[in-house]
């Protein structure tokens, strides 16, 4: 069968159906290819979705047993792990329903299968049940996503080796877990699992957990993943796994423990993620990748094939879902003749533990690294009463200042609800705003918010909930 479409996009993720709803918005002829019955991609099927689920009822346990301190027992928490899985199932499958509700609703025709590029104007979709359909488009979005990296050394073919996507089913809570790497999705599920009961251990190789954020941010994370963790250990590898009776045997090596051996019941590898860049049929038209498999496209995310654009975690870092939507949009806008770029200031990245860390535009590091003239104003949130309100003092939420213009550069948050919070920091540096702005914007009290507009007051020397003798200013 052959049909014709303006616009094919391929992958159904918030990189491709982002895409197909703004085209179809904007009256453009809009055809959505996934594998999945319904669009989604990995953020709602096996990603930020589910984990987030997942998170919120690890803080829920936390914060019933912190209770106790404020005169409230809940007993012995009984978590029933059939039902956590189902109530997480259904917050995936309520989403995605309603992403077909949606889809159907804006008259985007949605292909169930997998597609291949036949050349730079066609593409083919095999279905579930082999059949296939040729396409003819005008213009093709590529919004393919990523999937896990399993390096050799972890590949033993074991069902007791988990990725995130097996996480995140719940197949069981392990007495022991370890966790290689602790980057964002080590440090999320392995705090899922840490509050569920497993012990777990976190092996990183880099000197800190979370590489990319500054070391004052992590640490805050860190003091807690330390009280509900077996061991967190840096600078260190797993260097090799084996399938041993229930479970699987690990070397662990590095500096401070050199060559460990021990036994956990599951292992699951995070180690970051690659991109599906091998359509295939790409190499019938012009579409080019790089060393690392990532699709190369421009700014406005047109590949070298004039019709075809890239969006989301195909075409690069950060892998992440705002990304990847905004560059849809750039993308569609491209596609209706438009001239705006994908070129934003600030994207912000938040870890979801407990408590969060968060963190957009500049970092303390980058400012240090290019020896950018900057002032870096802390407010700790032990000076904040509405963190005392909620029993979490520990955090600190920073800003990343130009010494000269004044203009906020940066900012990074590691408290409670620091993702909500940040989104204030982002507005703020694409606004181009001083740290007057952020300081003269009245904030509500008693929030966590004003703890952004107290780092501001830092820069001036005068915060109201903090004292600094005359001497120390
Ligand atoms: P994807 O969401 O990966 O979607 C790509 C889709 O394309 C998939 O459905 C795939 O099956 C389909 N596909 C691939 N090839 C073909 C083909 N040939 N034909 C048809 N279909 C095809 N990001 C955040 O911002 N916040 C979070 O909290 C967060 N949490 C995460 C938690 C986990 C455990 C993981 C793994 C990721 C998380 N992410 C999070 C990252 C986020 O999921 C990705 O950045 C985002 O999904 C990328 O969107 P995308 O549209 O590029 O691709
Ligand atoms: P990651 O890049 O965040 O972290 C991987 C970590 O593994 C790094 O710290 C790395 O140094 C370490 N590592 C690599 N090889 C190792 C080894 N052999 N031994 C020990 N440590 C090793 O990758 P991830 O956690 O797999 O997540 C993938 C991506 O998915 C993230 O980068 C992010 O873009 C996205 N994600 C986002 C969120 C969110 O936004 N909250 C949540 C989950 C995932």
């Amino acid at each position: 069968m052959m049909n014709s479409t303006q616009l094919a996009v391929i992958g159904g993720g918030p990189g491709g159906y982002t895409a197909a709803f703004l085209a179809a918005d904007m009256g453009i002829k809009v055809t959505l290819i996934d594998e999945a019955d319904n669009p989604g991609g990995v953020c709602l099927y096996r990603g930020c979705m589910p984990s987030k689920a997942l998170l919120h009822v690890a803080k829920v346990l936390t914060e019933a047993q912190e209770a106790r301190a404020w005169g409230v027992d809940f007993g012995e928490p009984i978590v029933d792990v059939a039902r956590l899985r189902t109530w997480k199932n259904e917050v995936v499958d309520r989403l995605t329903r309603g992403l077909g509700q949606l889809t159907s609703q804006r008259d985007v025709t949605y292909l169930t299968g997998r597609a291949e590029l036949l050349g730079p104007r066609t593409a083919r979709v095999i279905t579930k049940s082999n059949e296939a359909t040729e396409l003819i488009f005008d213009h093709a979005i590529l919004a393919t996503g990523s999937r896990p990296a399993l390096p050799p050394e972890f590949s033993i073919g074991s069902d007791r080796v988990w990725d995130s996507t097996r996480a995140l089913e719940v197949p069981s809570v392990p007495r022991s877990l370890l966790v290689v790497g602790g980057g964002y999705i080590g440090l999320e599920l392995g705090s899922v699992y840490a509050t569920l009961g497993s012990a777990v251990t976190v092996v990183e190789m880099a000197d800190g957990l979370l590489p990319g954020a500054d070391r004052d941010l992590t640490a805050v994370v860190v003091r807690r993943l330390s009280a509900i963790c077996e061991e967190l250990l840096l600078d260190t590898r797993v260097t090799e796994l084996a399938e041993d009776g229930e479970g699987v045997r690990a070397t662990i090596e590095g500096p401070s423990v050199g060559v460990l051996d021990r036994w956990f019941e599951r292992v699951l590898v995070a180690v970051g993620r690659v991109p599906n860049s091998e359509i295939p049929g790409l190499k019938c038209t012009g579409v080019r990748r790089d060393a690392r498999g990532f699709v190369v496209v421009d700014g406005q995310r047109r590949t070298d094939e004039p019709a075809i654009f890239a969006v989301g975690d195909v075409v690069g870092e950060p892998m992440l879902a705002h990304k990847a939507s905004h560059e849809a949009r750039t993308a569609v806008g491209a596609i209706a003749g438009q001239s705006g770029v994908f070129e934003p200031a600030a994207i912000p990245a938040v870890v979801f533990t407990d408590p969060e860390v968060a963190w957009c535009g500049m970092t303390e590091a980058q400012a240090s690294a290019e020896a950018r003239p900057v002032r870096v104003c802390r407010y700790p949130w032990a000076a904040s009463g509405r963190a005392a309100t909620l029993d979490r003092p520990t955090g600190v939420t920073k800003l990343i200042v130009d010494s000269e213009s004044e203009v906020v550069l940066g900012a990074g948050i590691a408290g409670t609800g620091a993702g909500e919070l940040i989104a204030e920091a982002v507005v703020a540096i694409e606004m181009g705003a001083t740290v007057s702005d952020l300081r003269l914007c009245v904030h509500p009290h008693p929030t966590l918010s004003e703890t952004l507009m107290e780092s501001a007051d830092v820069f001036f020397g005068q915060s109201t909930h903090v004292y600094r003798q005359k001497r120390q200013r």
